[in-house]
């Protein structure tokens, strides 16, 4: 404990005490971050802004760790808990790097200028301005994909962003004190309290085991009336929920599913969304309505509209429906290299992941370090050019010309798969792992502890670890917290 406490406090204060930081130089190159999620947050750690002016413009000041989201839509979490303000990162870097919350309306990619509107509540005199780039990373990220299917965006909650996490909990919570009620049908109580998940992906899946655990651990105890009038239903449109998962772990997650009573719904399409009831297309393509109170919608993801009109202003390089087209080292297809495109934005060979995002983040740091050596050994070069032909110059020029040959040469980006989790409830989670050559597939209570703490670790700060470990102590103390 008291090494821990050591470890703890001296990067507590190696956090809380950032060094002087070198001012805008304008010398320099001006690299303009659009995002802070998974892909600009990993950049953002591993830039050296020393040879760089850095902005990064995004509508949250924050990241926000998405696969803990669930974890906050039932309490287990508080939501700052996986919140990391973006300036955490950025004071920490050599030079100043100015964040500015804003959303990016505009990216000129010939002008090489991005437009961005003032997204805070309280505004200012100026709420919209337009800067210049050398470089643009472009990682916006997505948005919720609705497929445009009546009532989704006014009915249901989406578990995407940290306010989407917080109203589902919020309405949740509304359903049971109105089923709390006193009169209230025996109909009423059983529509109010039916959640209906829709989409069996990652998202859809632990959202429905956190909310069972919810459930289990304390509504059984808080609400002991209503506690079994509670139904979790999953629905997939797809033969199987986790289509990126092993088979053995999609019957895993099946089979507890089904001991947790939750019912998974599968070939089956949600085809509306209304205020009291989903509609739903059955296998046999018959039609019903089922009540419910809360319709929780982890669909998928599209592209944003910035995205697409982007993707418009080079229609002979960006066809591809699925987002951006980037080459090996993540250069936007149809720019002059100024832009480069990462994360749930582009359409690569890669699932739109938080971990290809974050090595992808990793290895564009690397390359602006490799190509500001490369514009330094180029102006160093240009110099001696006009220098007197002196012998040194010339051996300093031959050494130059080599080191610059090589810092021409970029290593395309290579995905490294670490393998994927997901926590499936009852404190189980399963695991496809990378081993040796093949596929090591597990579940159970063991690759829960792995889960927990694989996803500890690859919380960005220290500070983060400790607010997360703390809810779950609490929780384990106290239970979760059912006050609106
Ligand atoms: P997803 O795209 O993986 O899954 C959405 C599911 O919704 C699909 O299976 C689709 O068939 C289904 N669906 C779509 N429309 C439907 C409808 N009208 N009715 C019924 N079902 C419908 O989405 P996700 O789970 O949000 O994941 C997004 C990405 O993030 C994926 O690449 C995923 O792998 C990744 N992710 C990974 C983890 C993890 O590994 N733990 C966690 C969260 C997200």
């Amino acid at each position: 404990t008291i090494v821990g406490s050591g470890v703890l406090y001296y990067y507590a204060q190696k956090d809380r005490s950032p060094g002087p930081q070198l001012p805008h130089d304008p010398t320099k190159k001006t690299i303009v971050v659009l995002g802070s999620g998974w892909g600009a947050t990993s950049l953002l750690k591993g830039l050296d802004t020393t040879e760089y002016n850095v902005i990064v413009v995004s509508p949250k000041n924050y990241f926000l760790f998405t696969p803990l989201l669930p974890s906050v839509a039932v309490g287990t979490l508080t939501p700052k808990a996986i919140l990391q303000p973006t300036r955490y990162v950025t004071r920490h870097k050599p030079r100043q790097v100015s964040v500015i919350e804003a959303t990016a309306t505009n990216v000129d990619p010939i002008a090489k200028t991005v437009t961005f509107a003032d997204t805070s509540e309280i505004q200012g005199q100026v709420s919209s301005t337009t800067i210049q780039y050398d470089y643009l990373v472009y990682a916006v990220g997505a948005e919720v994909q609705t497929f445009n299917i009546p009532g989704v965006r006014e009915n249901a909650c989406f578990m995407k962003e940290m306010e989407d996490a917080e109203k589902t909990q919020r309405r949740f919570l509304d359903c049971l004190e109105s089923a709390a009620f006193p009169g209230q049908s025996k109909e009423e109580i059983d529509r109010l309290l039916h959640v209906v998940v829709v989409g069996g992906g990652p998202t859809g899946v632990e959202l429905s085991g956190e909310i069972h655990d919810f459930l289990e651990e304390d509504l059984r105890s808080w609400y002991p009336e209503l506690a079994n009038h509670i139904r979790i239903s999953l629905v997939e449109a797809l033969p199987s929920v986790l289509p990126s998962f092993s088979k053995q772990l999609i019957e895993y997650t099946e089979s507890t599913f089904k001991e947790a009573k939750i019912d998974i719904l599968t070939k089956t399409m949600v085809k509306e969304v209304r205020e009291k009831s989903v509609v739903l297309q059955k296998p046999d393509k018959s039609i019903v309505e089922v009540p419910c109170g809360l319709v929780v919608w982890a669909a998928g993801n599209t592209h944003r509209k910035i995205t697409r009109d982007l993707m418009a202003k080079l229609p002979e390089h960006q066809t591809n429906r699925r987002g951006i087209t980037v080459d090996e080292y993540l250069r936007m297809a149809g720019t002059d290299g100024s832009i480069f495109a990462l994360g749930d934005c582009t359409a690569t060979s890669y699932a739109p992941t938080a971990q290809v995002a974050s090595q992808q983040g990793r290895y564009l740091a690397r390359v602006f370090e490799q190509l500001a050596k490369r514009d330094n050994l180029q102006a160093r070069l240009q110099l001696l050019e006009t220098a007197p032909e002196a012998e040194e110059a010339k051996a300093e020029k031959g050494s130059l010309q080599k080191q610059l040959a090589k810092a021409e040469k970029l290593r395309p980006f290579h995905y490294s798969h670490q393998g994927s989790l997901a926590y499936i409830g009852s404190e189980k989670a399963i695991a496809d792992l990378p081993f040796f050559n093949g596929n090591l597939a597990t579940g159970g209570v063991a690759t829960y502890l792995f889960w927990r703490s694989a996803y500890i670790s690859n919380l960005f700060s220290w500070r983060n670890r400790v607010l997360v470990l703390t809810d779950w102590g609490k929780v384990k103390l106290f239970g979760r917290d059912v006050s609106r």
